[in-house]
């Protein structure tokens, strides 16, 4: 079977079996505090597990882009060293909200795995909970009952907590899993040693394919577990080792799923793959093409999702992935050019009908790849350089060993990994101090951890339901329950989460940022300073002191927003899509949002674009959004309707989002801007009542940014600058702005030259008096004098007049040059070659008396100097070299 036909298979399968097929999420996780990217099938089902919101069916199945480079799952360093883990990886699932259970859940995988796929049965392995009687939970006799109907018992392992128990977080569902592992050795070695003894020893052959977790439980703050009312399957399959298993592979890279991009890597770098076999992890070649096929899958799709490389966050990781495999193409396959974007299309194609949304964006990843790639080529060769001082400089002190905290600042400061140095230092026959560069990477990330550390009591629940309604569309207050609130500790202090069943408080989702304003409770005033989304809630967060016991006795709230400032942030976020319409029909239809930004004051907004948008082209923009406010259209929503009628309206879909099947459609004139939006906007576009662009620029490869502001604000900015251009005439005494500064440059130009005219006829006037003062010495014309002149370069162009008026001479010129000592030393070819002198060897005697250095050629040199007072003593022995 082809990857394809294993992946249409699995979904065929459970959609046989009742379950609703959905696509992917994206890689990267939004509103989720406590996730990067999403590591798992069951990220996007979190909210159904915790009770917020109802699934669309209670039996699901897909595949998932999952990436594990951060946080609880980290795989990062063993890829390419192993060859089945990956960054980036498919994992096939299937769930359950509270409808089926273990049976159905482990009957399925067994006919799935041995009926569809036809796995050899007596290859495979499961595991069940054993118990852990410190934590209070019991052996899964269930599993092993169920699984005790299908294999024989000699193939059940009994696990721990550290494998067979899956807890979401520190609190929240969690349950016994059961894993089905298969070994894929060559008969010889079963022979000679069964499977069973190798399953969780992490063989390269013998590895779990499948996890199925039972979510039964829940885990308080306290540690306690309290059975769940509705019990959930969320099981995950790793797609890339079940295709190894089924293609009877012993690799993930052997493999239809890699092997297209191996096979590109081989005959760009001119190496073979596997040629010391397979799993030879100490030829480097070879773990450099399967980090390269590897971490290609994880960027290209990361940035298809929407996640740029950058500095910071998500961003970061993804930048340091794609360095990850830059320097190990740059090391052992010989890439000193940007290699990875010419993959991009390979992948592209591949995926073309799995998950579309790189064929779609091929040329922007691409290019994003390759100005990434460039960049950090350029650090691999300044780091070099620097290594080389390093170098130099550990062998001048008679040292073996680099200092851990040099290794630590290249990397932390320049990007130059550590493992590189290492390499090179060995190389050069030098050491690494590892133990002191893990303390710095230690202390490093002691620092950030204790910057971030929150810390969350449970919630405490005050009115039933999960439930709630945004109102603000509409209403700017209203009355609400409290539904749970909790205390959180962050560095800044602590905080109150808030959860309202009804609200008008927009939480920051899509750009726009979060409302503020105040509950009213009673007597009680509680400030709210934001308004964030976590999973599926609307959190309402106050800094205020001591309200729990305001919050506990509250009946009923009255919620309000602070009215001003949501005026001024709807008009924004109304402006951004009358923007990016004209954009479109400004720049053309390839410009896509990247980034957007909405707060009371501006909207600032990243799209794909490949050259600076010119000032006609934001003058055009600016002019089709004025006159969209002046025609002053009234906004036009379509709530809950099929994204499918939604495209059918005009609205694109942006990559990277995840739209549920119903949504939002936000229509300014239906033939005009039509976009999929959660957000709060002007009831009208003559609202905005200007628009005005205040800045362009470039923020990564192939995206620009756009800064804008609208009403009041725009035309302060407007009436400022025409006060500029007021006081400016007044100052010039010239209504005609342009022609009085022309002018102005024009007489500045004319004066500039007047002025050379007379330092050059003053410099000759110098130049004869002090030819008069030459003395003979020893048959040498002797020059030396204390001058006044404007310039280093008039020094210069004096010595060298009075060079072409004498016969053999010899000068030393000192002056005083912006408050400092200046001196240059000029002698004539013939004098040199007699006396044997060096004028370059000379100045620098000379400059020890004005505590300054310098230097030059034989026959002129010039040195500075910081103590005036020694000038006339330098001058004075410059005589003394005749
Ligand atoms: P392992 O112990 O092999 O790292 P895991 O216990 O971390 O696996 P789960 O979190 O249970 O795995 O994920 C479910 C399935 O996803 C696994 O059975 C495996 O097939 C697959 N999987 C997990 N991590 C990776 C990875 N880094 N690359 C490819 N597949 C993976
Ligand atoms: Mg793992």
């Amino acid at each position: 079977m082809t990857s394809h036909e294993i992946r249409k298979a699995f979904l065929d399968f459970f959609k046989s079996k009742g379950h609703l097929i959905v696509p992917s999420a994206p890689l990267v996780a939004k509103n989720d505090p406590t996730l990067m990217f999403n590591n798992s099938g069951m990220a996007q089902f979190k909210d159904f597990f915790l009770g917020n919101g109802t699934p669309p069916s209670k039996r699901i199945a897909d595949t998932q882009k999952c990436l594990r480079v951060s946080g609880k799952h980290n795989d990062l360093e063993d890829v390419g060293f192993d060859t089945y883990h990956h960054t980036m990886f498919e994992m096939l699932g299937n769930w359950s909200f509270g409808d089926y259970f273990k049976k159905e859940a482990l009957e399925w995988s067994w006919e799935l795995l041995t009926e569809v796929y036809k796995l050899p049965k007596d290859r495979i392995y499961v595991s069940v909970f054993g118990g852990d009687e410190k934590d209070g939970v019991p052996f899964d006799q269930e599993a092993y009952d169920i699984w005790k109907s299908m294999v024989s018992e000699d193939r059940i392992i009994l696990g721990n907590k550290k494998d067979n128990f899956w807890e979401m977080g520190d609190t929240g569902p969690c349950g016994p899993c059961s894993e089905i592992h298969i070994d894929l050795r060559d008969q010889a070695e079963v022979d000679k040693i069964g499977g069973k003894e190798l399953v969780n020893n992490d063989h390269p052959q013998v590895v779990e394919i499948w996890n199925n977790v039972f979510m039964q439980f829940e885990r308080k703050a306290d540690k306690s577990l309290i059975p769940l009312p509705a019990k959930h399957v969320d099981t995950g399959m790793g797609f890339e080792r079940l295709c190894m298993a089924i293609q009877g592979k012993k690799s993930n890279y052997d493999t239809d799923v890699f092997q297209n991009t191996i096979q590109v890597i081989e005959q760009m770098s001119g190496k073979k793959y596997g040629e010391n076999g397979t799993l030879s992890s100490n030829s480097y070649v070879d773990v450099a093409m399967r980090v390269i096929a590897d971490h290609l899958r994880a960027v290209a799709f990361t940035i298809a999702d929407g996640q740029l490389p950058s500095n910071a966050k998500a961003g970061y990781v993804i930048r340091r992935i794609l360095r990850r495999a830059v320097r190990y193409g740059y090391s052992y396959l010989g890439f000193h050019e940007p290699f990875m974007s010419k993959l991009v299309p390979v992948l592209a194609n591949q995926f073309a009908d799995v998950f579309p949304e790189l064929k779609a964006q091929q040329d922007f990843v691409t290019r994003v790849v390759e100005e990434e790639e460039k960049s950090f080529l350029r650090t691999l060769e300044t780091g070099l350089r620097k290594l080389d001082d390093i170098f130099e400089q550990t062998k001048a002190a008679q040292l073996s060993t680099i200092s851990g905290e040099i290794v630590f600042e290249l990397s932390d400061t320049f990007g130059f990994p550590s493992d590189l140095t290492a390499l090179i230092a060995r190389e050069k026959g030098l050491k690494i101090d590892e133990e002191g560069f893990q303390k710095a990477l230690q202390e490093q990330k002691e620092r950030s951890r204790k910057d971030s550390a929150k810390e969350a009591t449970d919630w405490v629940e005050l009115n039933e339901g999960n439930d709630f309604e945004f109102v603000g569309y509409d209403e700017v207050s209203c009355e609400a329950q409290i539904l749970k609130y909790r205390k959180v500790k962050t560095k800044a202090g602590e905080e109150y989460h808030i959860v309202l069943d009804r609200t008008p408080f927009y939480a920051e989702m899509g750009g726009q940022v979060g409302d503020t304003g105040h509950l009213s409770i009673g007597n009680h005033s509680v400030n709210i300073k934001d308004t964030k989304k976590e999973n599926d809630l609307f959190i309402h967060i106050s800094t205020d002191k001591n309200l729990d016991e305001i919050l506990q006795n509250a009946t009923t709230v009255v919620a309000h927003i602070e009215e001003d400032r949501r005026d001024k942030i709807r008009t924004n976020h109304t402006v951004t899509h009358l923007m990016l319409a004209a954009m479109r029909k400004v720049l053309g239809t390839h410009i896509v949002q990247k980034g957007s930004y909405q707060d009371d004051t501006v909207t600032r907004f990243d799209f794909s674009h490949f050259a600076k948008v010119t000032d006609e082209e934001l003058g055009k923009i600016e002019d089709i959004v004025n006159e969209k406010i002046r025609e002053n259209i009234p906004l036009e929503t379509k709530v809950n309707i099929p994204i499918a009628d939604a495209i059918a309206l005009g609205a694109t879909a942006t990559f990277g989002e995840k739209y549920g099947d119903f949504v939002r459609v936000v229509i300014f004139d239906p033939t005009f801007s039509v976009e999929l939006c959660g957000g709060t906007h002007a009831s009208s576009t003559g609202k905005i009542g200007l628009f005005k662009f205040i800045s362009e620029g470039s923020v990564a490869a192939g995206v620009r940014r756009v800064e804008a502001i609208t009403g009041g604000k725009a035309i302060a900015v407007i009436n400022e600058q025409l006060s500029i251009n007021t006081q400016l005439k007044e100052v010039l005494r010239n209504n005609d702005l342009v022609k009085a500064v022309e002018n102005l440059l024009a007489e500045k130009a004319a004066l500039q030259k007047k002025v050379e005219a007379l330092e050059n006829e003053k410099l000759q006037e110098l130049k004869n008096e002090l030819a008069k003062t030459a003395q003979n010495i020893n048959g040498v014309n002797v020059i030396t004098a204390k001058v006044s002149v404007p310039s280093a370069d008039a020094l210069k162009q004096l010595c060298f007049d009075l060079k072409n008026k004498l016969n053999s001479f010899y000068g030393v010129l000192g002056a005083e040059i912006g408050g400092k000592p200046q001196i240059a030393v000029i002698i004539d070819e013939t004098v040199m070659k007699d006396k044997n002198l060096h004028a370059g060897n000379i100045v620098k005697e000379l400059a020890k008396e004005m505590k300054g250095g310098g230097g030059g050629q034989p026959y002129f040199a010039t040195a500075g100097g910081s103590d005036l007072s020694g000038l006339e003593r330098a001058i004075d022995k410059g005589k003394s070299f005749i």
